[in-house]
């Protein structure tokens, strides 16, 4: 309650605008991940690592808009870039060429990409990488993981008809979870939405040798981990996969989303093939998202990955020696730049373990937010290239005193 007052106290804007927001949206919102209770901080600007919010107060950012901002806000080349773009147009019915030069950068990172197809977010490639499978089999049913996020749209949410969840790292149960009539099998490399879980490599080698032995379509899910390796994370762990989804950091700040992979699969939806699969968008691939993303992915380089993941490590070791110090010991899961605080001392290997103690997740949230740290409720934190050595710092201090004030909290 102390917390809530505090937080509330310097929001006073935030909790007006709210309040007219919930006048024209359900539940004054349009995503679901961004709310949270009394009422979300609005936010005024980002730059760099920085963020400031309506009623003035500062943040050093490590949500990156989920993952998306690898750079952070308003990183002064995808800017450029996109300066530069609007005096031509924003979007054309015709191909661009900022199209194509994002197209052949993917198609020259990412092993598995042949051919690719943009799409205008990661639920979107989520959907037309189902549509390809089903297409290409001949089959309907989708495997997901348990605790798997690729977008929350039908069938990949919950309780959807032809939908069969198989348990995460169990390697065991993907026999009777992935067989003759699976049209594609879905897997992330860790469970993001879920927590920061990170796969068994060989577990992920098992998901793809099951899904080649049924003719199934080994979808992998890149949307988050492309950042985490210079080719992407099923290359670095050796693995080939048929489609690959992705979004995010390809846009380097502005919507997108895209399905690369294996050329057969991909030319089902091309305009010369008779009988196609239908696959359309008016954004699709639009020159604004096209040079902010080429922009964002030539500077993702070797060097630039290796440091964000030695960041991240160091950040890692540092909130947990920080939690134990006050005495609220928590566990941080990660993967490459990616982490999260999970509270409690017990490994966490399950998605339920990802969802322990929602009290004490949501008072760190709210009190990393009164220090000064931009976070997310569920704990998940990523890293920015524009982060520097100092704001890691400040990053790092910004979590002993919230967990401080939560264990002197009477
Ligand atoms: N796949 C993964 C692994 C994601 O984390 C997300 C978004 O958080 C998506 C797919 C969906 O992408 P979008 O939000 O662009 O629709």
């Amino acid at each position: 309650p102390a917390l809530v007052d505090e937080y509330r106290a310097a929001r006073s804007r935030s909790a007006r605008i709210f309040a007219r927001a919930c006048r024209s949206m359900p539940g004054g919102e349009t995503r679901a991940v961004t709310h949270y209770p009394p009422f979300p901080t609005v936010m005024e600007r980002g730059t760099g690592a920085e963020l400031m919010d309506v009623d003035g107060n500062h943040y050093l950012d490590v949500v990156n808009n989920y993952t998306a901002l690898v750079h952070g806000n308003a990183q002064p080349e995808a800017s450029a870039a996109i300066e530069a773009i609007l005096r031509d147009g924003t979007v054309f019915p015709a191909p661009h060429r900022s199209q194509i030069a994002l197209a052949e950068e993917i198609a020259e990172r990412v092993p598995a990409v042949e051919r690719l197809r943009f799409t205008n977010s990661g639920s979107e490639a989520s959907a037309l990488a189902l549509r390809i499978a089903r297409r290409a089999t001949g089959r309907r049913e989708l495997t997901l993981a348990d605790g798997g996020y690729h977008g929350a749209i039908a069938p990949f949410t919950s309780g959807e008809p032809d939908v069969v969840r198989t348990p995460y790292n169990d390697r065991l149960a993907l026999e009777a979870t992935i067989t003759e009539r699976t049209a594609a099998v879905f897997i992330e490399p860790f469970l993001g939405a879920g927590g920061v879980i990170p796969a068994e490599p060989s577990y992920l080698h098992a998901v793809q040798d099951r899904a080649r032995e049924v003719g199934a379509v080994f979808v992998f899910d890149e949307v988050q981990s492309l950042r985490n390796a210079p080719q992407g994370t099923a290359h670095a762990l050796g693995l080939t996969p048929d489609l690959v989804t992705l979004a995010k950091i390809i846009g380097g700040g502005m919507p997108i989303g895209a399905v690369g992979g294996r050329a057969d699969l991909l030319e089902l939806t091309s305009p010369l093939v008779s009988g196609r699969l239908d696959h359309a968008g008016t954004f699709n691939g639009n020159p604004v998202a096209s040079v902010a993303g080429l922009a964002a992915l030539r500077r993702l380089d070797v060097t630039a990955i290796a440091r964000l993941n030695g960041s991240a490590a160091k950040l890692a070791d540092e909130i947990a020696a920080a939690g134990a110090a006050a005495g609220a010991p928590v566990v941080v899961t990660r993967s490459g730049s990616i982490l999260n605080v999970h509270p409690g001392a017990d490994a966490v290997r399950a998605p339920a373990d990802a969802r322990r103690a929602p009290g004490f997740r949501a008072a760190l949230h709210l009190s990393l937010m009164l220090e000064g740290v931009y976070t997310t409720p569920r704990g998940m934190l990523n890293l920015s290239t524009a982060l520097t050595p100092d704001q890691l710092r400040q990053v790092a201090d910004g979590y002993t005193r919230a967990f401080e004030r939560l264990t002197s909290q009477p």
